[in-house]
């Protein structure tokens, strides 16, 4: 019996008509890496590092850094893993590294700009990423990239971190993939000018549907609106996974609309290949993808991309969805 539950938890995400989809896992904790692990992952497609910071009173160091990241990476399983830069301001402030007043922290300095602000402090995370993951198939990916020239800047910094490390004689991951989170507007609406800078791009459907909607994520009065079902939003992924691909760009989406099996199903017909979820939706998100055909999704998208809420794209998903999976 257990045999057959762990196939199942192991099996690829194949779609009735062969298409594969990649699962992966969004990992915060060591704890969330043994559960991504038992539960089937093919990778880690969002290592939130914050964890490694928030709360504390003094900046640890590259050591401590490293440290951290590396009993993570200890409990997973194979597979690439995605380690973002920290992702910090807006709702996430640091204590050791406070920022200026901003009426609208969401549009502040937050995530790669903070990190470009603070030349050391990015130059730790990146050489004790690298350090960590010496054995693994590290890839790092940055937040709220806005403008081609800070995924210069980024890379830049990757690459000093890589040569720091080289003369230093200390033994660490290189060549790693670099890549961007897309969840800001303008970086999904010039995906082309940064498909040549990152080697792959990871869209964060949290912040770009905050963003797309104008509705601050986490108040609970606009709830209806923070829901990446939205037909701007689905089109905005379609459109995305469209020029990347002319691009010949890896592209996945780690946002929390993955985990929910309907919104990951209308992100699979808008042309999504990769889901990256939270580790207790593994096996049902898995499951799904088994049931339904990539012909069957688009169709359903498309009309999903014709309807003027989130409620009604909701709607239409669940019935569709209803009678693809029933028997018969
Ligand atoms: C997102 O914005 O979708 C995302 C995955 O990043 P976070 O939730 O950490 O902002
Ligand atoms: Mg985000």
């Amino acid at each position: 019996m257990r045999a057959a539950v762990d196939s199942v938890k192991t099996a690829p995400a194949v779609t009735s008509d062969g298409q594969s989809i990649e699962i992966l896992a969004n990992v915060g904790s060591a704890d969330d890496a043994a559960r991504a692990r038992d539960n089937g992952a093919e990778g880690v497609g969002l290592l939130r590092t914050e964890f490694l910071y928030l709360g504390l009173k003094d900046m640890p160091d590259e050591e401590k850094q490293a440290q951290s990241l590396a009993a993570i990476l200890a409990n997973l399983g194979a597979g690439p893993v995605v380690i973002r830069t920290p992702d910090i301001g807006a709702d996430k402030p640091l204590a050791f590294m406070p920022t200026a007043f901003e009426h609208n922290p969401f549009l502040g300095v937050r995530g790669l700009r903070l990190s470009l602000r603070h030349p050391d402090f990015f130059a730790s995370n990146l050489r004790a990423i690298l350090r960590a993951g010496v054995e693994r198939d590290v890839w790092i990916m940055f937040p709220m990239v806005t403008a081609p020239d800070e995924m210069r800047q980024a890379r830049a910094f990757a690459e000093a971190a890589h040569r720091d490390l080289e003369k230093a004689g200390v033994d660490h991951r290189w060549p790693v993939k670099l890549g961007m989170m897309v969840e800001v507007p303008a970086a999904a609406m010039m995906i082309e000018r940064f498909a040549g800078l990152a080697d792959f791009l990871s869209i964060g459907t949290n912040d770009l549907t905050q963003y797309l909607l104008a509705a601050e994520r986490g108040n609970g009065d606009l709830d209806a609106l923070q829901d990446a079902a939205h037909p701007a939003v689905l089109r905005a992924i379609h459109e995305i996974c469209g020029k990347a691909g002319e691009a010949g760009c890896h592209v996945s989406v780690c946002g929390d609309g993955a985990s929910d099996p309907l919104v990951s199903a209308l992100m699979i017909g808008a042309g999504v290949r990769s889901l990256s979820v939270r580790p207790n939706q593994l096996a049902l998100i898995k499951a799904q993808v088994r049931a339904v055909s990539i012909e069957a999704l688009r169709a359903l998208t498309r009309d999903a991309m014709r309807c003027d809420s989130a409620a009604e794209a909701r709607e239409i998903a669940k019935k569709e969805l209803g009678s693809l999976s029933s028997p018969g």
